[in-house]
């Protein structure tokens, strides 16, 4: 399959910081196509706001910003240590009305792969763990790319860290683990709605904030391979 790319540009963007791009951002637009193409193109607006890419439903993706330039898609963000991420970030928005309520449709996820895969191919310092959902960096104001978001396929293609299955529940402090994995420390953010934001990406049946057994096994899941990187 070959990507349809169209190009759409965004008067939103700035310069990048002199550090590499090492992170790739995925969000949902809770906004039907136009919608989101207008807010994310519009320089009227308070709070200018923009991404890389667009991918309709269809999977047609529309390019906003080059990825050389920075786009104004992550706010107020943390992780592993760093914040404000937009400087070295990549941003796509999937337009999806609500991902924890509709599914990605095929097409979408192939052309998200796809994508994906040649922003991975183009920034090799983006590593399998800074592949993240807006929620992620950003737990206690976003939910998006939602519970319904095909992180475990996307894994499966190379695309971000999917939990080894099996492992062993993590012991002692959830919070240090998360940290470890890359989510922001309790300080701004209460704790419970990091544990939320780690399960709605990697324990969606379960979105309660409360650690579990099967929560803990599933950071363990993904903290085991890592090994001796963190
Ligand atoms: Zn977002």
């Amino acid at each position: 399959m070959t990507l349809t790319l169209v190009e759409r540009p965004s008067p939103n963007h700035a310069a990048r910081a002199a550090d590499p791009v090492d992170i790739l951002v995925l969000h949902y637009t809770e906004l039907p196509l136009k919608e989101s193409l207008d807010i994310l193109s519009d320089d009227k607006r308070e709070g200018r706001v923009s991404a890389h890419y667009v991918l309709d439903l269809d999977g047609t993706a529309y390019r906003l910003v080059p990825e050389g330039r920075t786009a104004w898609h992550a706010g107020r963000s943390y992780w592993r240590g760093r914040e404000a991420l937009n400087a070295t970030s990549i941003g796509i928005e999937i337009v999806n009305l609500h991902g924890d309520r509709h599914d990605y449709p095929p097409a979408q996820v192939s052309a998200l792969i796809e994508l994906c895969t040649g922003i991975l191919s183009r920034h090799p310092a983006i590593e399998p763990r800074n592949v993240v959902g807006h929620s992620d960096i950003a737990p206690q104001r976003k939910i998006d790319p939602g519970r319904r978001f095909p992180w475990k396929t996307l894994a499966e293609a190379g695309i971000g860290l999917w939990p080894r299955p099996g492992a062993r529940p993590l012991d002692g402090d959830f919070q240090a683990g998360l940290q470890r994995f890359g989510y922001t420390p309790p300080i701004a953010v209460p704790p419970r709605e990091i544990v939320k934001a780690f399960q709605r990406r990697f324990r969606p049946a379960q979105v309660d904030g409360m650690a579990d057994p099967e929560t803990r096994a599933r950071l363990a899941g993904l903290l085991d391979p890592l090994g001796g990187a963190l």
